[in-house]
């Protein structure tokens, strides 16, 4: 599939959380739906076909998100111009460029497990395989970025480096700390970690301290809810605790803001969907294949699953394209 088949027809900039219904339904339903028959965190097999009705472009699921009053179209006076100053820890050491408003092409990428021979390779990479990615994307030139710099690229405009990328982990395995951390900061990159707030400093899991040294290396941290839960089973006052409760707990214990959620299961509804956004986040996280991200999609951002059996070449090519894998 190529990026026009998701592209709305037309791309609203507004300055404040967007509905995720005001694009072409049907697309925006059914891209994700397709990945989900592909990826997730370890999820059952027969639970695909629930997700896949879930998203199901004919359901008549009762839009619940109200968006706060968004302004209008930004003025020029919003975006960056050529007399934009970076401070002197901003000062770019490539040509950086305006990326949006509108339509911002960036891949993120979604990360498990990362350890020495695993036995799977569905969520899990080999520390030698995750080094050579690394190596080739700080050979490239990508520039890691975050999950608000990628926001305000499509809202407003931003200026980015000239090969943006996220790079993001999902669940808080102790790993991440141990194989991936060191790895990438040996090539200057940093990423975006989604913790299970009732499994943090839990035998496996990542502790407080382990992500304060992440936090203190210019790592973010987002939400993976409060138990991994399969949300589109639970009641209104359970996806309260997984969606709010979890950020509240996670921005308590590590003194930082979390504005960030994703998916377990990469599994979501349009209900679910306005929670993440009333319940104070501002990105969302979910799963897919291509690279192109839209007001549309700010709540369920496309994220390449990068499983432990791709090779080099496999890995370059989602880098650069919204094919296939
Ligand atoms: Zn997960």
């Amino acid at each position: 599939m190529t990026h026009r088949q998701f592209q709305p027809d037309s791309i609203e900039i507004n300055n404040d959380a967007p509905s995720p219904t005001h694009h072409h339904p049907s697309l925006v339903w059914v891209l994700p739906a397709l990945a989900l028959l592909l990826t997730g965190c370890a999820k059952a097999p027969d639970q695909s076909q629930t997700h896949a009705a879930e998203q199901n472009p004919t359901s008549t699921t009762t839009k619940t998100s109200t968006p706060p009053a968004a302004s209008a179209t930004p003025t020029p006076t919003n975006l960056p111009t050529a007399t934009w100053t970076p401070t002197p820890s901003q000062m770019p050491t490539d040509t950086w460029n305006i990326f949006g408003p509108g339509l911002v092409e960036i891949p993120i990428l979604l990360y498990h497990h990362v350890e020495h021979s695993p036995d799977s390779t569905i969520y899990s990479i080999d520390i030698q395989l995750f080094e050579s990615q690394m190596e080739l994307l700080s050979q490239l030139g990508y520039r890691t970025i975050t999950h608000m710099q990628l926001r305000q690229a499509i809202y407003e405009g931003a200026l980015l480096p000239p090969k943006p990328i996220l790079i993001t982990f999902d669940d808080g395995h102790v790993d991440n700390y141990i194989n991936a951390f060191p790895i990438m900061q040996t090539y200057g990159l940093t990423g975006t970690i989604y913790i299970v707030a009732n499994r943090l400093d839990s035998d496996g899991f990542l502790s407080v301290d382990q992500l304060n040294d992440m936090i203190n290396a210019t790592w973010e941290v987002g939400s993976h809810s409060m138990s991994h839960a399969d949300l589109v089973t639970l009641q209104p006052e359970e996806l309260r605790v997984e969606i709010l409760d979890s950020r509240l707990l996670l921005e308590d214990r590590l003194g930082v803001e979390v504005r960030s959620f994703a998916f377990p299961y990469g599994s979501f509804n349009e209900e679910i969907i306005g929670k993440i956004q009333n319940y104070g986040y501002r990105t969302g996280m979910g799963v897919g294949k291509i690279n192109s991200h839209t007001a549309s999609t700010i709540y369920y951002l496309s994220r390449h699953d990068v499983h432990g059996y791709l090779t080099m070449e496999d890995f370059r090519s989602l880098l650069s394209s919204n094919g296939i894998q």
